[in-house]
């Protein structure tokens, strides 16, 4: 018999949770229709702007509070949705509607917000789309202000328990920065995929998260315990006591595990046989570079510049850059760090940001294409690097990469930059190295050319993976089809490292595979020495990197190369790590 309680979902973040639903619902409240008498509507104007009064305020502690707790960059998307929740334009016309039509408040604010959202829901624009969970988020608030009904019906079940389960239906990026990791055990979504950027940051926060899990919303009730498990993509619903002894059993070998795993933190990461190997950190958000460094990264080989914008309403000043790049130089005084440019669009397009409507955002205007088209966006994003650069081994890469004349159009750029700095005597460094991001076919194909004109490649398996297979990253429906062992992807793997080493520069993997035991074999067994991934997974990559031949990996590599289906690979994979890995 099916076990109703047991559900299945990609596992996106290891870790096992164990704690009270939360449900997050971004569900507008039942409004009921309701007129006024004439005499009543101005009682009713002033009813509204109190509402919107008292939802700033609370806007504004929420902001205060994750900005304690994760800086500047993570609370701005609040920011954003006090700017909308005050946006004088919206409340002028609800304001109308009142008057003309005797709506009470909250009828006629659900119905032009109704309006807004209709209007966004079909534009098509990623950024809209985006803005949709703010605008809702601030129209919840106004809402249940109005009715009378406490805010935390959006979130239903024990926000206040020391920790919670959050079931949602989609995890935004912008609601994964606002999750209070000592207080979230872990995350159970509908939607997403282990490559949505809504996963990349839970893993790199290292929270527990299960994605694309079908009915999880209908099957899990507002407080009850949810068990998950970041790993395998299982939920239980209210597990019995055997089953809780069970999971606890699990927590506690878990813990061991990330304890003798913690171990190798101090070790280098060298093969059995002494080949050295260089890991670094993904690094999503400011308060992942205390993680990265306490993991034991070398350096930062990818810092995502674009969430420092996620939620906000302005564009991060060349003085804003400039800081946090100092600050992320500073965690890693010994080791390279790597700004990837602007990677705007997708999925990942901010508050801040006016983007035209797309059929398809992820084949649109995105990435280098847009810092390319807005040069006043990417040149002061240039200048900070040049600046903060002046005493630190920072180094630039381009995301998004599919021709050469992207990469001169670039290097032009940051060499005009380059020198206005040095004409207007501002310390900074001359130039820095600038290398690309290998996730698109048209850049393997071209990866020969483009070895001759950059200094080191990074490959992003997620995109890469994306565009070859032709498999949306973010969509749970097609998870299954999403492989990076796929032998189309494992060749353009080959193919890359073989034309970065004839051309002398190093190529390294920065995507969500080179976290994974398996692929690490593959990657390393294909020549790549360099690993870049999200801080929790730096010591179970070294501790594969360590315990597993050189010479196996190069062995199980050549083989994956003749195979001739993803299963074949990983049975490959499995069988060359199976006398090695117990952490897996
Ligand atoms: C990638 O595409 O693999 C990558 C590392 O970049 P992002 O996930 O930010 O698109
Ligand atoms: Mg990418």
């Amino acid at each position: 018999m099916v076990d109703q309680r047991a559900l299945r979902g990609i596992g996106v973040s290891p870790g096992v949770g164990l704690a009270r639903a939360v449900i997050v619902q971004w569900e507008l409240p039942n409004v009921p229709d309701r007129t006024v008498d004439r005499a009543e509507v101005e009682g009713e104007v002033a009813r509204l702007q109190r509402a919107v009064v008292e939802t700033v305020r609370a806007l504004e502690g929420l902001r205060d509070k994750v900005h304690q707790r994760a800086g500047a960059e993570a609370s701005g998307i609040f920011d954003a949705q006090i700017m909308l929740a005050q946006d004088t334009d919206f409340l002028g016309q609800v304001i109308h509607l009142i008057r003309t039509n005797r709506l009470s408040a909250e009828t006629a604010y659900e119905f032009k917000a109704l309006e807004v959202r209709n209007l966004w829901a079909n534009s098509q624009s990623a950024r809209l789309r985006d803005r949709i969970a703010d605008l809702s988020a601030v129209q919840i608030r106004v809402l249940q202000v109005l009715l009378g009904k406490p805010v935390e019906v959006a979130w239903a079940g024990p926000t206040d328990a020391e920790h919670f389960v959050i079931v949602t239906r989609e995890l935004s990026p912008g609601l994964t920065v606002q999750l209070d990791r000592d207080q979230v055990a872990g995350v159970v979504s509908e939607e997403g995929t282990r490559t949505s950027h809504a996963a990349i940051l839970a893993h790199s926060l290292g929270i527990p998260c299960v994605m694309g899990v079908v009915g999880a919303l209908a099957a899990i009730k507002p407080g009850s315990m949810v068990l998950l498990d970041g790993s395998t993509g299982t939920v239980l619903t209210d597990p019995t006591e055997g089953e809780l002894a069970d999971a606890k059993a699990r927590l506690t070998r878990r813990r061991r595990t990330e304890l003798e795993l913690q171990a190798v933190v101090q070790e280098p990461a060298v093969s059995p046989e002494g080949d050295v190997f260089t890991l670094l950190g993904n690094v999503d958000l400011p308060e992942e570079i205390e993680a990265a460094v306490k993991f034991g990264a070398e350096g930062v080989g990818l810092l995502r510049t674009e969430f420092l914008i996620t939620g906000r309403t302005h564009l991060p000043t060349e003085e804003e850059q400039y800081d946090y790049f100092r600050r992320v130089g500073s965690g890693f005084p010994y080791g390279p760090v790597i700004i990837r440019t602007f990677d705007l669009g997708g999925d990942k397009f901010p508050a801040a940001w006016q983007a035209p409507a797309e059929q398809n955002p992820f084949l649109g205007w995105r990435s280098i294409r847009v810092c390319l088209d807005e040069p006043e966006i990417f040149r002061p994003q240039l200048r900070a690097v040049l600046r903060a650069a002046a005493d630190r081994d920072l180094r630039l890469m381009l995301p998004l990469v599919t021709g050469l004349e992207e990469v001169e159009a670039s290097l032009a750029l940051l060499a005009e930059e380059s020198a206005r700095l040095a004409a207007a005597g501002i310390r900074a460094a001359k130039t820095v190295p600038v290398g690309v991001m290998i996730e698109t076919p048209a850049a393997v194909a071209l990866a020969d050319l483009l070895a001759q004109h950059v200094a080191f490649f990074s490959v992003g398996s997620n995109d890469l993976t994306q565009y070859t297979l032709v498999v949306d990253r973010g969509n749970a429906r097609l998870a299954s089809r999403f492989n990076s062992l796929h032998p189309a992807v494992v060749r353009q793997l080959d193919q890359v490292q073989r034309a970065a080493k004839a051309a002398g520069i190093t190529a390294s993997v920065c995507g969500e595979m080179a976290s994974e035991p398996l692929s690490v074999i593959l990657l390393t067994g294909l020549g790549y020495d360099t690993l870049s991934v999200a801080p929790p997974s730096l010591p179970l990559v070294k501790s594969v990197v360590r315990s597993v031949p050189h010479a196996v990996a190069v062995e199980a590599a050549q083989a994956a190369l003749k195979a001739t289906n993803a299963a074949e690979v990983e049975r490959l994979l499995e069988a060359a790590a199976a006398p090695y890995l117990r952490h897996r």
